[in-house]
This record gives C-alpha cells, structure tokens and sequence, in this order.
C-alpha cells in the first residue's frame, strides 16, 4: 500500500469510547484506519462521559499527524426524535443538544443520528417532530456536521426512502449544517439495488438529495437478501452484498474519496483483518 493511497482511502470502524479520544486514535492506527466512528453514550442514553479536555487534545495530534478523516460521532440508536410519546421527543432532544454542545470541544467533526420511528403517525407527522427538533439544537454557529442516516424501513422508520432525507433536509432552518450518512446495509434492505444497479441508486441519490449532502458511508454486508427491510449488519463478503460489489462500492469514483466506516460485528483484530483487505482492494 503506497502512502498516497493509505492517505487518500479514509477507511475506519466503530471502536469503543470508554478510553477516551487518545485510546481511539491509537487503536485506529494499531489497525491501519484513519478514522473510526463511536457512541457518544451507552444506548440507553445515559450520561456522557466527563469531558477530558488533555485527551481530545492528544487525539487531536495523532489526527492531525497522520491525516485522519472526520471522526464520526453516533447518537445512541435508542433515541427516538420522532415518537409519538412527549417524553422520548423531549429525551432525545435532551441527549441530541447536550452531544452537540460536547462535540463542540472536538470542532469540525460529524455526528449521526437515526431519523427514528414515526409509530403510527405517519411519515409526514414524523418528519415534522424530526424538523422541530432539529431546529431547536441545530444553531447556525455549530462546526460539527450532523448526518441523517438513510435507514433500511423497518416498521415504521424514518429515513428508509430518499425522498424522506430529501424532504428533512429542505425543511430544517440551517440546511447547510446537515449532511447524509449512507449505511450499505440499509439501503440495500430498504430496496436500493447497489448490487446491480449502484450507477443507478447513486443517480436517484443525486436526483433526491443531492451528491453534495453525502458525507459518510457505513460500509456494512447485509445479512438479509435485497429488500428485506431489515437490519442486520454481516461482516464484509459475508452478507448478501459480497466482497465484490464492496470492492466496486468503495472504488466508484463518486464515493471514493468519502470516510468509509464499518459497523460490522466483530472485534478489534476483526475489523483489522477486513481493513487490510478493504486496503489492499482499494484502486482510487
Ligand atoms: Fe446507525
Ligand atoms: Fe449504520
Ligand atoms: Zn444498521
């Protein structure tokens, strides 16, 4: 792997936050990623962790000395910003603006969240709660990014179309501090045929959203066939995506150049083993 080529692929995995910063960053690099994504609290969503000003310091200096892509902040996947119950909205809007005002001590940096379950109301009352809580943590000043992941549909999700990002992102007061996160899993088990047709989903993406919104995929197999609905992450080349449309997903030239992150079930030594391989397949 030449260094350029180490430089250009931004590839990470989700890691465990419960070091801190400096831990993450070395253990990225242990296992040759330049990047990685984490929870920002256990999925219950309880307390964050107490801020460690001398540990995002020290992270930032491997990232900045080794070139690493945007960290990729992920909101527990518990919350649901669109419930139909006052209580979980207001939980979620708690937990989102408090993860805004802590990520602002690492500026410059994304953060995910899923879209959520409407449960009944319809997608319409859904994508209104989200707009309403995004207005309300989302200030014109933040530097963090903030990522609606495009979900797989299941139930009553959120997010499981283009047209619902789409619509999301055209409503919300500061547009320009959204960005889209698309996780090769969900999509395909949403009914986005990336296997036989990624020219043609990436142009439905251009054509909804817009090429420019995306800004981080997860690169996961999927253990379900297309269109399942599902959400369940397989290890890469192990799902019913494969090794080989993988390898085309991350050398398309219109996604090249994105992080990659992986969310796929293993462990540390397992992630290291699917990134020199994802390394050594990479072309761009
Ligand atoms: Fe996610
Ligand atoms: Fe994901
Ligand atoms: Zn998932």
């Amino acid at each position: 792997m030449s260094e350029r080529g180490f430089k250009l692929f931004y590839l990470g995995c989700h890691l465990s936050a419960s070091k801190g910063f400096k831990h993450m960053g070395e253990e990225a690099l242990s296992i040759g990623a330049n990047t990685f994504q984490f929870f920002t609290r256990n999925p219950r969503g309880s307390k964050a962790k107490q801020l460690n000003l001398p540990d995002i310091a020290a992270f930032q200096k491997i990232a900045q000395e080794n070139g690493f892509a945007p960290v990729l902040a992920h909101a527990p996947y518990t919350l649901n910003p669109c419930s139909n119950d006052l209580k979980v909205r207001d939980f979620a809007r708690m937990v989102m603006a408090d993860d805004l005002a802590i990520m602002e001590h690492l500026p410059d940096q994304m953060y995910t969240f899923h879209p959520g379950s409407h449960v009944g109301q319809g997608i319409k009352a859904g994508i209104e709660l989200i707009v309403r809580l995004l207005d309300t943590v989302i200030k014109p000043q933040l530097s963090t990014l903030v990522l609606l992941e495009t979900m797989s549909g299941k139930g009553s999700e959120v997010g499981g179309r283009f047209e619902e990002i789409a619509e999301i992102i055209a409503s919300v007061s500061f547009p320009d501090k959204l960005g889209v996160c698309l996780d090769t899993c969900h999509i395909y088990s949403a009914g986005y045929d990336i296997v036989n047709n990624l020219d043609g989903v990436l142009e439905d993406f251009n054509r909804i959203i817009g090429l420019r919104r995306l800004k981080a995929i997860h690169l996961n197999d999927s253990l379900t066939p297309f269109g399942a609905h599902k959400d369940r992450h397989a290890k890469i080349g192990e799902g019913s995506l494969g090794w080989d449309n993988i390898t085309k997903i991350i050398n398309h030239p219109l996604l090249c150049r994105l992080p990659f992150y992986l969310e796929t079930p293993n462990d540390v030594p397992g992630y290291a083993v699917e990134i020199r391989a994802l390394r050594a397949a990479y072309k761009s």
